[in-house]
């Protein structure tokens, strides 16, 4: 039965020397140390052995894959009887021409972060825009659909969270990004395949309060708060009645924006919800079966405050 050291971080080159057990999972990322994943999906795999032996063959592991290497090695990682992967970053726009099928919502938000192996290959999925609404309403109390979304940034996370406002059937989208290339490269391709919604967009750079939206969720997607000394990305005492803040950032657990958010009255939620969710959603579809949150999250919380 395997036994995984969820700390431990494994090379492509370990899949010829070692073990996975029968049934192995695994999240590829460069770098993948902070990923916390392992300890959460291996909770949730021993809750479901209580009540199914098969899952005590189940494991969950983390690989160091260069971006470079990810193509070439999806082969051995399939030969080696791994069932499912995550891909975090770099790979998860990276690792798409080498899958068999990617689901419509995977397409929609351009990345996948799972895989499922059929045969030798792996089809791919994403369910971070699952996670995103999941969170949401579990944290604020808010769907995406229910206020008018103003969104930041126009990276990854920002267009699965788009993506899924607009599955959702948001009608009120905001974007605002720093870069305006890349935030009309991502509103480009949102209209394409909802031509119907109305999304606007704004300079992060010069935000115009005055013309966004009464009664708005923010969701922050963009990298600004990960470190201590990061500025505010939106001031959110000048937003009129904003009914919510959902960081995607969860470490530091609570950033510049939530504060200001919380102080001014404001309910505020860090990533953390959204990150057990699409973890949640991911072992769904591995195992095809419900998943137990409850041990996911437990887990998670306490991953991310050893890391602190
Ligand atoms: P990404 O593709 O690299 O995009 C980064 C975004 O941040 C871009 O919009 C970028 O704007 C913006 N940005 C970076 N530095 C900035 C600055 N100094 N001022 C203004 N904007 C700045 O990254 P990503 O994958 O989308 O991830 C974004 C965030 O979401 C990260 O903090 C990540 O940890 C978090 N995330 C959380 C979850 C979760 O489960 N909770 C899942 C996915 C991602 P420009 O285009 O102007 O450069």
């Amino acid at each position: 039965m395997p036994n995984p050291d969820s700390a431990q971080v494994y090379q492509v080159s370990d899949l010829g020397k070692m073990d996975f057990g029968p049934s192995p999972l695994a999240v590829l990322g460069y770098p993948v140390k902070h990923s916390v994943s392992p300890p959460m999906h291996n909770a949730a795999l021993q809750e479901m052995s209580r009540k199914n032996p098969q899952y005590r063959e189940w494991a969950y592991y983390k690989f160091e894959v260069p971006p470079e290497k990810l193509i070439e090695s999806l082969p051995l990682f399939a030969e080696k009887g791994f069932l499912g992967l995550n891909c975090t970053i770099p790979h998860k726009t990276v690792v798409l021409p080498a899958l068999s099928e990617v689901t419509g919502g995977a397409r929609r938000k351009g990345a996948v972060n799972t895989l499922k192996r059929k045969g030798d290959i792996y089809t791919g999925d994403n369910t971070d825009g699952f996670g995103l609404q999941k969170a949401v309403v579990e944290t604020l109390g808010l769907s995406l659909t229910e206020c008018p979304v103003i969104l930041l940034g126009a990276g990854g996370a920002a267009r699965a969270a788009a993506a899924q406002c607009l599955e959702q059937g948001a009608s009120d989208l905001w974007i605002g990004n720093r870069n305006q290339e890349r935030l009309q490269a991502l509103v480009g391709a949102l209209r394409e395949w909802s031509p119907q919604t109305r999304i606007r967009t704004f300079s992060l750079k010069n935000i115009p309060y005055e013309g966004l939206p009464a009664g708005a969720l923010v969701v922050n997607s963009t990298s600004v708060g990960m470190q201590v000394k990061d500025p505010l990305p939106i001031d959110p005492r000048k937003l009129s009645a904003c009914r919510g803040i959902y960081d995607m950032i969860y470490s530091p657990p609570e950033t510049l924006l939530m504060q200001a958010a919380l102080e001014a009255g404001i309910p505020a939620a860090n990533g953390m919800a959204m990150l057990v969710w699409q973890g949640v959603k991911a072992l769904e579809i591995w195992t095809g079966e419900p998943v137990p949150v409850a041990p996911m999250r437990t887990a998670c919380e306490k991953a991310l405050t050893d890391k602190e």
